[in-house]
């Protein structure tokens, strides 16, 4: 196979800038829900690049927004996102959480249509501020407190952005349609399963998306054979009871708090599934009022994952079992407000055996890594769900980067080169599909 790199000169050519709108990004990082200026910014550009962009509820069901911040938060933060200079009309449709935003190229001459997403929510985390850590030192670290990008979604958003410049300037070499999906929320593991429902992806023959610096710690290294895509679900649970004086009356109190704990401590007993691996974690407790008063109400936030739907699915319908078991034991009312989904997910064949023999060619690619699991939960597998039980293909990659500190740390950074690297990967796998 020979490849046409000229594209990479192009990717090279806008490197410098694209450094530049992560950097910009990394600034104002925003959370779940909130990331207007990463939308202003993106829908921007886009524009100026002769895509048509889709916002708000074109690309974001209003029904599926998750734990929504509050009003006061959202407008705090599209305050923030035009402080920082994005364009009000870029982001008024996103107003109330309708983050995000959907590019369309469509090339002269006929051809599948082709998407690529890119997730732009930031961590709730301080980023670190010592001069040992490199966006303090360079000047570019998050002036958002309590917010920064510790994940990479900024670095994502940069390698989409450069992907879509090049596209726009090879505008002449585009078959068929391109899709930028710029999807927000994955950390909080909803925005993907929102843009879905919007029928962001119901056109899409083929999806890719991927990832900076998991398991692959060293640029150049790319992992195509992904799996272990964690299937999760998230519960919010409270258990009420009867409160009483803790001396004179325990007998006539119902006590929560015991409830919450015997469940809990039951929750890690749950027989693990012999198939594969799950896992359970309840992760925040909060019950009672004070020290002499028998506990009236203990909730609690509660994950499981299984590496498959059936794995995770076991361990669902046991927790239920075991919360129930628990009301019983202390004669309590119960209440089970699901939270976040996420399925399993695997990457289609086909696609990886392109992409392999696109890595083998690829001067950017110095090694591809064998196999690699994830080992957690992505909600881009909603999205190559829908698509490949349309008939699509799907494909999640693992981009290479040294990662200081590590995802979701405030020491959080990675080798900027992954940009140009990852734009290369896809520009290169896109043309070998058209032409291959
Ligand atoms: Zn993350
Ligand atoms: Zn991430």
């Amino acid at each position: 196979m020979e490849l046409n790199l000229k594209q990479d000169e192009v990717i090279d050519r806008y490197f410098t800038e694209a450094v530049a709108w992560r950097r910009q990004l990394h600034r104002c990082p925003q959370p779940a829900w909130l990331e207007y200026y990463a939308t202003g910014l993106v829908a921007e550009k886009l524009t100026e690049w002769g895509y048509t962009v889709s916002l708000g509820k074109d690309v974001v069901d209003s029904e599926k927004l998750i734990l929504s911040p509050t009003t006061e938060k959202h407008n705090e933060e599209f305050q923030r996102a035009l402080q920082f200079g994005v364009k009000e009309k870029f982001i008024t449709p996103a107003k109330g959480g309708l983050t995000g935003v959907v590019g369309v190229l469509k090339g002269s001459q006929p051809g599948p249509t082709i998407g690529f997403r890119f997730d732009i929510d930031s961590n709730e985390v301080c980023e670190a501020s010592d001069p040992g850590h490199r966006p303090a030192r360079e000047g570019f670290a998050s002036q958002n407190p309590g917010y920064a990008h510790m994940c990479g979604h900024d670095v994502h958003t940069a390698m989409g952005l450069l992907l879509a410049r090049y596209f726009a300037e090879n505008r002449e070499a585009v078959k068929g349609t391109i899709k930028f999906i710029f999807q927000p929320n994955e950390e909080n593991l909803s925005g993907a399963a929102a843009m879905v429902s919007a029928g962001v992806v119901d056109d899409l023959d083929y999806l890719f998306s991927g990832h900076v610096g998991i398991n692959v710690k060293r640029t150049g290294q790319i992992a195509l054979n992904v799996n272990n895509f964690y299937a999760l679900s998230r519960f919010e649970v409270t258990y009420r009871g009867r409160a009483s004086h803790a001396a004179l009356r325990p007998d006539e109190g119902m006590n929560a708090l015991l409830g919450a704990c015997a469940a809990v401590t039951n929750l890690y007993a749950i027989a693990r599934h012999g198939t594969g691996a799950s896992r359970i974690n309840v992760g925040t407790m909060t019950a009672g009022t004070d020290w002499n008063v028998i506990p009236d109400r203990a909730s609690f936030k509660l994950e499981t994952r299984g590496v498959t739907d059936e794995i995770n699915n076991y361990m669902v319908t046991k927790v239920h079992e075991v919360l129930k078991g628990a009301a019983v034991m202390y004669g309590l009312e119960l209440e089970i407000k699901p939270g976040a989904v996420s399925c399993g997910g695997s990457n289609s064949p086909e696609l990886v055996a392109i992409s392999s023999k696109v890595a083998q060619v690829l001067p950017s690619v110095k090694e591809v890594v064998a196999e690699a699991s994830l080992n957690a939960s992505e909600d881009v597998t909603a999205m190559m769900e829908r698509v490949q039980s349309r008939g699509g293909k799907a494909m999640y990659v693992l981009f290479g980067t040294p990662v200081a500190g590590g995802h979701h740390n405030a020491a959080f950074d990675v080798d900027e080169n992954v940009i140009a690297n990852g734009a290369k990967f896809l520009a290169s796998v896109y043309k070998e599909i058209m032409n291959g």
